[in-house]
């Protein structure tokens, strides 16, 4: 047997249906709140996340699937998508097609991190974006949306984390704020903190070496740097969450390991299900359409971990795949009908089950329980003389005759109970 790659994994019939269910969930939310479908590929030039994601994050010093095409093109399996959906907003001119440039996109990231619960190298993400507006409405309106998104999908232990990064104009002086701080006991960091401290100040904050929390701890608040306009506008903000009657937490070391942020930053968490606890990170960033080469457009958005959904959702009611009918040939003569029978059940739109391998009664009966199906259809020598079809209701183990005309009709209006 060849085992899958490290870090990646199926997801197969049993936990699909959960998948499934959180899918449906995220279109729904996403089309309630005026967001529309994108999908763009999983290969992208690489420069498109050198600039986009940014050179100093660890995505894209450590983690990125990158290689050379036969063509000689360095080509990068996406690491995330807002790089993606700000490249595709630009290319087709979206903002004068789309009344609002709401988007949305579900789909497979790839990064080279370390594998454990919660973090693998192939995960997904339901990704939400929405371009051209600056105003903090739309920030508290996207924020509300992601917290309304985890609830709709049962989740009840989140917690919502928000913050402000400031922006070009004021960052600088939080920056120089932080190195001052710091002073000789920069020394005393990890070596990753050494390098945040040269790129990102601000990265230091992402830091999670026990050894250097008691220093980070002790560092300025990004709150308190922030100039006037972003000022108001995080107050705007935190306004509208409060007048949602949104619970949230105001977290100064939310800086998000992404170099595009500007202004507010977001997060939700969940409790329950271990160490990577984040389950959606988002915030704005006003400057990266135009840092690609587009207009100069504000944009906002979020991306969520499904596999971190996923595990937090609690469990449904059903959630095996139904099937209508299982349809069981006795003796040979029955074999074409069957299948034929079989053919029609399913055109008429019921999902159906038929023995492929002339297999006893009784082994077709066990299969058809194991199947949990609704009903089976018995078909033998009687039934085709007469045109019949046996049918046992599976609950309550009652059978009767159906002709087999109207079988598919009484199989499609589930109100009547076809034991009757
Ligand atoms: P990020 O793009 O790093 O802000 O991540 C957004 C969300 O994607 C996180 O909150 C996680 O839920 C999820 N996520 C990020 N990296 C991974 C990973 N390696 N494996 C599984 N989920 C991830």
């Amino acid at each position: 047997m060849i085992p899958s790659v490290r870090g990646t994994r199926d997801i197969i019939p049993g936990e699909v249906e959960r998948w499934q269910r959180l899918e449906d969930i995220a279109r729904e939310v996403c089309r309630q709140y005026g967001y529309q479908e994108i999908r763009t590929p999983v290969l992208e030039r690489e420069e498109l996340f050198a600039k986009g994601t940014g050179e100093s994050t660890d995505i894209v010093r450590k983690e990125m699937y990158t290689f050379t095409d036969k063509g000689g093109e360095r080509v990068t399996m996406r690491p995330e998508a807002t790089p993606s959906m700000v490249r595709a907003f630009v290319q087709h001119s979206l903002e004068q097609s789309m009344a609002t440039a709401k988007l949305y996109s579900l789909g497979p990231m790839f990064r080279y991190e370390r594998p454990q619960k919660g973090r693998y190298r192939q995960f997904h993400q339901l990704d939400v974006e929405a371009f051209g507006v600056a105003t903090p409405s739309l920030d508290a309106e996207i924020v509300e949306m992601a917290v309304a998104f985890v609830r709709a999908l049962g989740i009840r232990d989140a917690k919502l984390l928000i913050n402000s990064v400031g922006c070009p104009e004021c960052r600088p002086a939080f920056s120089r704020a932080l190195l001052e701080a710091l002073g000789d006991r920069i020394h005393e960091l990890c070596a990753d903190c050494q390098r945040r401290a040269q790129t990102n100040p601000l990265r230091i904050f992402d830091c999670k070496v026990p050894a250097d929390q008691s220093t980070i701890d002790t560092l300025p608040h990004s709150e308190d740097y922030l100039c006037t306009d972003c000022r108001e506008h995080f107050e705007a903000v935190t306004g509208m969450l409060q007048a949602y009657r949104l619970d949230y937490r105001v977290s100064h070391r939310l800086v998000r390991g992404l170099d595009y942020y500007t202004r507010t930053t977001f997060e939700i968490l969940s409790q329950g299900i271990g160490a990577q606890s984040a389950v959606l990170g988002g915030g704005r960033y006003d400057n990266l359409v135009k840092e690609l080469g587009g207009p100069d457009r504000a944009g906002i958005g979020f991306a969520a971990g499904l596999e971190r959904l996923v595990l937090a959702m609690p469990a449904g009611e059903a959630e095996t795949n139904s099937v209508d009918a299982f349809v069981v040939a006795v003796g040979d003569e029955a074999r074409i009908p069957t299948h034929v029978l079989a053919r029609d059940l399913r055109h008429a739109g019921l999902s159906v089950l038929i023995d492929y391998e002339a297999r006893s009664l009784r082994s077709q009966m066990k299969r058809a329980d194991r199947a949990h199906v609704a009903h089976v259809l018995i078909v033998g020598d009687d039934e085709i003389e007469r045109n019949e079809v046996t049918v046992k209701n599976m609950a309550t183990g009652e059978q009767s005759t159906v002709s087999m005309d109207a079988i598919a009709e009484r199989l499609c209006s589930p109100g009547e109970p076809i034991d009757s």
